[in-house]
């Protein structure tokens, strides 16, 4: 395997808010954190140490092979596996979480793997894609970098499964590497984005409209219970999601009880009722999480079955001929092209 070897991108700059001189401020998320000696940042990952010191850089704390439906991602490669890494630390403080034992802590156990052994792995495996997920992996940023390029490079494509909570200057430099992403979209309250969360609401629009315009995007809200569940927040995601493209993937995914929130989980009634109302404004809406979703793909051109979902087996019964020009498949019965990717 011939690598291209690595860059050495920095999301660090001088502070310039009159701090002493050793300090250094992150300018990859809307936290700004300014910087000094070994104590890190809000992400718990990145310290201001020599000018800019990444503590983590390369310490895997999971690493598995994923169906690609689990990031979730529904049109793109459906049907393929994927290798999955993630890592310590996030740059949102999100109160039901569901891997705050790696996203909260940098204490996880966790092993050095390097670009290159990530890569090797990938190709080792004979998989073809490798995503970067689980805890927050933008808070990472350079060591994304330097794998995806040589991802890249071996033609193994890179996704990332993130919160989309990064500042606009430094997602133009990371998104280009990437070939496709789900992004969440937690809810559409900068209040509740500041507030409860830790985030910023237009950090993520903009990631999102960004990442839009260059790759294969899908988005996923995760509802919870009295925190972004009613109709008229909802409605807003689905009238921004729809403003980007109607034919971004929407995953609308049950909420279950986790890390600090107890509240009971979604009805299975609730999700329903958005998808529903979803669809009349977004082409393609997905359940998750309800035990019995129903997310077969279909042909908005002619309805024939494209891919069919049971779980995690997918069937492709509808995709004919990729189409060279456009990375994406063909519908087999009347041959519309589909905002499917391969
Ligand atoms: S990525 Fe981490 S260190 Fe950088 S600004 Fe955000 S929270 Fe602070
Ligand atoms: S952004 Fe994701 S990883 Fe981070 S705290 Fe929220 S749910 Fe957890």
């Amino acid at each position: 395997m011939i690598f291209w070897g690595t860059v050495t991108p920095n999301f660090f700059e001088r502070a310039s808010n009159g701090q002493p001189d050793k300090s250094v401020r992150c300018r990859l998320c809307p936290h700004r954190c300014t910087l000094r000696g070994v104590a890190v940042g809000l992400c718990g990952v990145r310290s201001g140490e020599g000018g800019g010191g990444l503590p983590f850089y390369g310490r895997i704390s999971s690493i598995a092979i994923d169906p690609i439906e689990k990031k979730p991602l529904f049109h793109y490669r459906p049907g393929q596996a994927i290798l999955s890494v993630g890592f310590v630390g996030c740059n949102l403080r999100c109160p039901f979480c569901q891997n705050w034992q790696i996203s909260q802590t940098t204490e996880a156990a966790g092993n050095f793997v390097s670009p290159e052994e990530l890569v090797e792995k990938a190709d080792a495996l004979g998989l073809e894609q490798i995503a970067y997920t689980y805890s927050e992996p933008l808070v990472h940023a350079e060591y994304l970098i330097n794998c995806m390029m040589l991802a890249r490079s071996c033609g193994i494509a890179n996704v990332l499964v993130t919160n989309g909570c990064i500042n606009g200057d430094a997602a133009a430099e990371i998104i280009p590497f990437a070939d496709a992403a789900n992004i969440d979209l937690k809810c559409f309250s900068p209040y509740s984005y500041k507030n409860i969360l830790g985030g910023s609401l237009s950090a993520v629009k903009d990631f999102i409209k960004t990442a839009a315009a260059g790759i294969h995007t899908e988005v996923t809200t995760l509802i919870v219970p009295d925190f972004n569940d009613s109709a008229e927040e909802i409605d807003s995601c689905i009238d921004f999601i729809a403003s980007v493209s109607n034919e971004i993937p929407w995953h609308i995914n049950a909420y279950h009880p986790a890390y600090k929130l107890k509240t009971a989980p979604t009805k299975t009634e609730t999700i329903l009722d958005i998808k529903k109302r979803a669809g009349q404004k977004l082409l393609y809406c997905y359940t998750g999480n309800i035990g019995n979703d129903e997310n077969d793909t279909v042909c908005m051109n002619c309805g024939c079955v494209l891919i069919r979902r049971n779980g995690y087996v997918v069937k492709t019964p509808g995709l004919a001929k990729k189409i060279e020009r456009h990375g994406k498949y063909r519908c087999g019965q009347c041959g519309a092209v589909l905002p499917v990717k391969y």
